[in-house]
């Protein structure tokens, strides 16, 4: 295909397994046929999509996106970060309690299961040092500092990136929801700043090959079919993001109301070395896209981002917390195999040109 196109990451979980999360918390051996048959269960029907790329849906990402890294960590109590969503109800994170910060599992643990059923590759999706930053609070732990924190937390970070790499991973893409919210937490945009700048410390770890396979992924957040953040202008957010030493960028746009305008400010703030994936799908929506719009969207895309450096996605993973059942699997892989079949369209006509 002309335009490369790529899931974000999660589908919603099986029933059956949420529930028995809830029953059992999700770390219990009675589980793992159930995670087994999930990720089996998803990485087929992913392929059954025509996705050139997948993912294991995330399906043993049993709390979020978010804190997966960090569930079950003795140093940490439950009243940390609160993320508010427009629909009213919060998530929250966990808050560190002391030193050192270690993770307690890596992303590429996840890979090692979906390489083994998948025929197609994989790319996997990793929590952003910022979006872990959020752990530390407001007063210095004593014996542990700010410093030192962040020290381990890039270190953490980088060598879960280095892994999945390593492993095989066909891209790896950092989760960087909050950096929309933060200018909605500061508008100022201090915390954004500080955000970029030690997202950057860990990607400049990492050689011009290697950042060719990893990506950022940026949106107003998707939660129970609400966002966190889309209320904040992407002008106010976008020239920081493709500051990021990435080379790929996963852009939430298929939800925005102004597409156009979206296009020309990421047009205006893109490097030559970046390639933008825009949004052509909407999870939240729970109205079905078709092929067709999907190809128009991709082409309007086109008319503003460079044939070379232009590709699509869906605007969100479709599940990032897994207990939300706002959509279901067969809407999540009917949204995704409309983005494939339009993107397909939409190449045709391109490589006609
Ligand atoms: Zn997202």
């Amino acid at each position: 295909m002309l335009i490369p196109t790529e899931p974000i990451g999660s589908i919603p979980r099986p029933l059956e397994l949420i529930d028995a999360v809830s029953k059992h918390g999700g770390d219990d051996a009675v589980l793992e046929p159930l995670y087994d048959e999930a990720i089996r269960d998803t990485i087929e029907r992913f392929e059954a999509t025509g996705s050139p790329v997948i993912t294991d849906g995330e399906q043993r990402k049993y709390h979020n996106f978010w804190t997966y890294c960090v569930h079950g960590l003795p140093n940490t109590a439950p009243d940390g970060f609160k993320i508010p969503f427009e629909a009213g109800h919060t998530r929250r994170m966990l808050r560190l309690t002391g030193g050192p910060f270690r993770y307690q599992r890596r992303a590429d643990v996840y890979l090692d299961d979906a390489l083994r059923y998948a025929k197609v590759p994989v790319k996997q999706a990793v929590i952003s040092p910022s979006a872990l930053s959020l752990m530390y609070p407001a007063d210095e732990i004593p014996g542990y500092s700010r410093e030192e924190f962040l020290h381990d937390l890039l270190d953490e970070h980088e060598t879960e990136i280095r892994n999945c790499l390593q492993k095989g991973a066909f891209k790896v893409q950092v989760d960087f929801t909050e950096g929309r919210l933060a200018v909605k937490l500061d508008p100022t945009g201090e915390l954004l700043r500080r955000f970029i700048e030690m997202n950057n410390m860990a990607l400049s770890r990492f050689s011009t090959e290697d950042r060719q396979r990893i990506g950022v992924h940026t949106c107003p957040g998707g939660d129970r079919d609400s966002t966190h953040s889309a209320d904040v202008d992407y002008a106010e957010l976008l020239p920081s993001l493709f500051e990021l030493k990435a080379g790929n960028f996963y852009v939430s746009l298929a939800g925005e109301s102004d597409r156009v305008r979206v296009l020309k400010i990421i047009r205006e703030h893109m490097k030559p070395d970046q390639r933008i994936f825009v949004g052509v799908v909407a999870p939240i929506d729970p109205r079905i896209e078709t092929p067709e719009e999907v190809r128009d969207r991709t082409l309007e895309a086109a008319e503003h981002i460079p044939i070379e450096q232009l590709g699509t996605t869906d605007d969100c993973g479709f599940a990032p917390f897994c207990d939300d059942t706002s959509t279901s699997r067969d809407t999540a892989f009917a949204k995704i195999q409309a983005r494939v079949e339009g993107t397909e369209l939409a190449s045709r006509i391109l490589g006609d040109n």
